[in-house]
């Protein structure tokens, strides 16, 4: 662990309620708590810090009054309450939807997908990169970057174009065309790096270390960021009307947003705008990037990092960062961390399509190969209701599946060469 870094202009004095009910940095290993500021990492231990709050009062009827996107929670965000009079791309409040036919062809009760390929720039993404940006703004940051799997370069050049502040974003150099584009076409300075995303990951933290005023997402604000991932969870205990479902299951790449996602649900049992009730938290990876679901199945509290080889690229990160916490939430909930092979997520891509008119990317595609198997081993319940989150779009993935759909027939113009084709 480095130094913690400032992503910060020199001389820079922070707004009165600049990040909203937050009121100190806490670390997540000896509990040592410091002022709100650019810091990620415990000066007592090098433990990664998480924002602590001291909430108000805050009622459903208050939620649900707000706009329709993830600003309805600023109550609950390292945010100012004047948040939404800055620009920016206004993420969340995606689909919750009730998934009959694919629930039918699983042999489940009652199964929701929560839809965040809808999200501007088509990942959960959006709502990370959203606080963060947050931030960047308070600190008065003058870069607005990020080392990526892909989805985070999409979201982070899309955001600071929008909110008029210098991007940079470093990716693996073997990284999918359609991500590279999607993030090229909203800022000039894409850096691909010879290397997998541990590579770029160092890099990062080394330049953080080294430039003032870069604001380095999910480095330096990585405290700030990470919450944009508790929106999930509130959105999805307000979309089942203010209820938690029995079981939830999540893709683990860092591990951050399955953390949260129960952070959220905490959060809301504990200010009372939601029934406390037991639930199971699943995690998914696939196998060519496993470390938290090897690390669960052989009962270790450590991760053994892995060097990532999987079609499921937004998921491959060989070393993720809150992998133990995840194995301690499926562990206390009663869930469990699962992986799948790259033709299962292949398979679940095209399931999810053909079913219920989603198209998902290959992170989509292991989550729902992970419920598919959590059935079939009996860790999952079928009789409990359950979610299952998709976290991007499969536009940003076509190689994925390219080799398995295509044209059924390629026929002449005419009315026999039609019938002669003879289609199901
Ligand atoms: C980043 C990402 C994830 C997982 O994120 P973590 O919070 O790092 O675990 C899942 N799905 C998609 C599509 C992503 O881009
Ligand atoms: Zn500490």
């Amino acid at each position: 662990m480095t130094t913690t870094t400032a992503p910060t202009t020199p001389g820079t004095t922070l707004r009165e309620g600049a990040f909203g009910p937050a009121v100190s940095l806490i670390c997540r290993e000896c509990g040592t708590t410091r002022e709100l500021g650019p810091h990620y990492a415990c000066h007592e231990c090098f433990g990664p810090l998480e924002i602590g709050y001291e909430f108000g009062s805050v009622t459903r009827e208050q939620i649900e009054a707000g706009p329709a996107n993830i600003w309805r929670y600023k109550a609950l965000l390292p945010v100012p309450d004047d948040i939404e009079s800055s620009p920016n791309l206004e993420p969340g409040f995606t689909r919750l939807l009730e998934a009959r036919n694919l629930a039918t062809e699983l042999g489940i009760t009652k199964l929701w997908v929560k839809d965040d390929s809808t999200n501007p720039t088509n990942s959960f993404k959006d709502r990370v990169v959203a606080c963060a940006l947050s931030a960047a703004r308070e600190f008065g940051s003058k870069v607005f970057a990020c080392p990526s799997t892909g989805n985070l370069a999409n979201a982070v050049a899309a955001a600071g174009a929008r909110a008029g502040i210098r991007t940079v974003v470093f990716i693996p150099s073997n990284l999918e065309t359609p991500k590279q584009v999607n993030s090229a076409v909203f800022t000039e300075n894409l850096v691909a790096v010879d290397g997998n995303y541990d590579d770029v990951n160092k890099l990062a933290s080394e330049i953080a270390g080294e430039e003032d005023g870069w604001a380095f997402v999910n480095v330096n604000v990585r405290p700030f960021y990470a919450e944009g991932s508790k929106t999930l969870g509130y959105e999805i205990a307000e979309q089942l009307g203010w209820r938690l479902p029995d079981q939830i299951v999540i893709p683990v790449a860092s591990g951050s947003q399955l953390t949260k996602v129960h952070k959220a649900f905490q959060e809301l049992i504990a200010l009372g705008l939601v029934e406390d009730k037991p639930y199971k938290v699943f995690g998914a990876q696939a196998e060519g990037c496993n470390p938290v679901a090897t690390a669960f199945a052989e009962g270790h509290d450590a991760i053994r990092p892995v060097k990532p080889d999987t079609i499921a690229k937004s998921l491959a990160i060989g070393n993720p960062a809150d992998g133990i916490y995840v194995l301690d939430i499926a562990r206390q909930t009663g869930g469990a961390v699962e992986q799948v092979s790259d033709d299962e997520i292949r398979d679940a891509i095209v399931l999810l399509a053909r079913t219920e008119g989603i198209f998902t990317e290959t992170a989509g595609g292991t989550t729902l190969a992970v419920l598919k198997k959590l059935v079939a081993t009996g860790q999952l319940d079928p009789e409990r209701e359950t979610v299952f989150i998709n976290t991007g779009h499969g536009l940003k993935t076509l190689d994925a599946v390219s080799g398995s759909v295509g044209p059924a027939a390629t026929i002449a113009p005419t009315y026999d060469a039609f019938v002669a084709a003879n289609l199901a």
